[in-house]
């Protein structure tokens, strides 16, 4: 997977690829991560993405130009290709979108700032736009890194396939239906701090038994945190 990342704030970038799972996936040459300064495509001497908004109000906009151009350039055609523009407006992401974006090849982030991006972006140029929750942040660049993340983490040869489908969020059928549960608790040494105690069942050893009383909890917490 190539994953590109339009930003009028790239340093925002140093670190959370260089580190850990996402750090290993591109060594390993299964993602390459290419971090891009919207700046690049400006079309003035001073680099200017960004303006008032018509009709008047407050802050800045990133113009249509500049990540027309960036997008032009950076766009390989195909099927498995999708512009995605990071927004509030969007539709809210979750496991379900990462599992669907992990199966494409190529993405192109948009990441937006100041009072947001003008709107035939969304209109014209993004294929999607995405909202990684009810809350606004100063910037695109983390919810960027928060999709490429959790999409890192689901290709092919990056975590064992195990570790995938028995985390929160993976499908199970429940009920006859297919649906989504949170994970069961998990705990490790000491099993008893300060008299906080480990449940007895994970010390004895039997696998049959944890695994039931695993999914139980599972179910458990998903139907008092989550009963949606
Ligand atoms: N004026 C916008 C609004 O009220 O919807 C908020 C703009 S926000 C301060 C600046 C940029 O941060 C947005 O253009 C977007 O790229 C990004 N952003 C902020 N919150 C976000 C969220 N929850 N999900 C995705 N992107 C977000």
């Amino acid at each position: 997977m190539e994953i590109d990342i339009l930003t009028i704030f790239p340093s925002m970038f140093v670190g959370p690829f260089d580190t850990s799972i996402i750090k290993k996936a591109k060594e390993m040459g299964i993602v390459r991560i290419n971090i891009h300064n919207l700046r690049d495509w400006a079309n003035d001497k001073r680099k200017t993405v960004d303006d008032r908004p018509f009709g008047g109000g407050r802050g800045m906009v990133l113009m249509v130009e500049p990540i027309f151009n960036a997008v032009n350039q950076l766009k390989k055609g195909g099927r498995k290709e999708k512009v995605i523009l990071l927004s509030p407006s969007g539709s809210v992401y979750n496991e379900q979108k990462a599992l669907e974006l992990s199966k494409l090849n190529h993405l192109i982030l948009i990441c937006g700032h100041y009072e947001g991006v003008d709107q035939r972006v969304a209109d014209y140029i993004a294929d999607e736009t995405i909202s990684i929750g009810d809350y606004i942040l100063t910037g695109g660049e983390i919810p960027a890194m928060v999709i490429i993340d959790s999409v890192v983490r689901l290709l092919p040869n990056v975590l064992e396939e195990e570790v995938i489908t028995a985390e929160s969020f993976s499908q199970h059928k429940i009920d006859s239906k297919i649906q989504s549960i949170l994970d069961y608790p998990v705990y490790t040494r000491p099993a008893d701090f300060h008299g906080w105690k480990v449940p007895e069942i994970l010390l004895k050893g039997n696998h049959k038994e944890i695994k039931k009383w695993r999914e139980k909890e599972a179910l458990k917490i998903t139907k008092k945190i989550r009963p949606d």
